[in-house]
């Protein structure tokens, strides 16, 4: 089925749909994106995802060209014209496509920025049967530039990083820099030992989950012990549990670090609980 999606203010069949091969995105992957979540046709968390694009932008020195309005309109009119149920929505902004290749930025007032928006459905993404058994992870150097805090639509380093992890027959892999894990590929870090779970700190070095900021305070309020700290990755091979977290796979359980079995290499108690309660808050606070 043709889906309808969003450029520069027009809705469109996606085989309708055109950006400038002159565009910053496709040319110097000049351009920020974010992914939010979309359960029973609702928004999980469109607050901070906005929230984020808004820094990204600024970070970047480029405009935003809608306000959160505005923002929530489109996301909306996509959920509802492709009947999305699960999945989600992307967006991307990129600073635009001025006449001719340059490394100069273009002047904004006369390059506007373009502006995509799609959905993807996937009905397993609740129900998923690789939350059930726990996923296998593998460590990478982390070689990424060092504003990852960014958002930027720079992913061939994570896409080659899941590549190197499915050659070695796991789903993803954990960078690591001076030792100590980053984060995945698309997601970002747990391990729990004795009842703590431990995660990086925020910084440049990692993306701010957005889901990451949800476990932790739904952590929290369960009375879990939270540790924001670097681990290494031995620390981590010696983990009761580990998971991930990112907005299309909530709280995902890690079962093996490395080739090593976390406990009895099976989802671990407080990993399962903590992905219950995810999903049943952000269900509740949907918009
Ligand atoms: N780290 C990286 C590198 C990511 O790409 C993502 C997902 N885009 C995350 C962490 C998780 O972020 P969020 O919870 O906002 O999806």
């Amino acid at each position: 089925m043709s889906r309808i999606v969003y450029v520069n203010g027009d809705y469109l069949p996606e085989g309708e749909a055109k950006v400038s091969i002159f565009d910053r995105g496709f040319l110097m992957a000049d351009g920020v994106y974010e992914v939010t979540t979309v359960i029973d046709g609702k928004l999980i968390d469109f607050d901070g995802h906005f929230t984020r694009l808004e820094r990204s932008l600024g970070e970047l020195d480029i405009a935003n060209p809608m306000d959160r309005e505005a923002w929530l309109e489109v996301h909306r009119q996509l959920v509802a014209q492709n009947a999305v149920e699960l999945g989600m929505v992307y967006l991307q902004v990129t600073r635009g496509a001025p006449g001719d290749r340059d490394f100069i930025f273009p002047d904004p007032e006369t390059t506007a920025p373009t502006v995509v928006l799609f959905t993807q459905s996937n009905p397993a993404l609740v129900d998923s049967p690789k939350a059930k058994k726990g996923i296998k992870v593998v460590t990478i150097d982390d070689i990424r530039w060092g504003r990852r805090d960014i958002k930027t639509v720079q992913l061939l380093y994570p896409s080659m990083g899941k590549m190197m992890a499915i050659k070695q027959g796991a789903d993803d892999a954990w960078m690591v820099q001076d030792g100590a894990v980053t984060e995945g590929t698309s997601n970002n870090a747990y391990i729990i030992k004795d009842g703590r779970i431990i995660t990086r700190a925020l910084s440049n070095d990692i993306l701010h989950g957005i889901t990451r900021a949800a476990v932790l305070r739904f952590a929290q309020e369960a009375q879990m012990q939270v540790e924001e700290r670097n681990f290494t990755v031995d620390e981590a091979k010696d983990a009761d549990e580990a998971f991930v977290t990112s907005a299309s796979t909530f709280v995902m359980p890690v079962v093996e670090i490395d080739g090593t079995k976390l406990g009895t290499g099976a989802p671990g108690p407080l990993a399962t609980r903590l992905r219950e309660i995810y999903i049943d808050e952000s269900r509740k606070a949907a918009l």
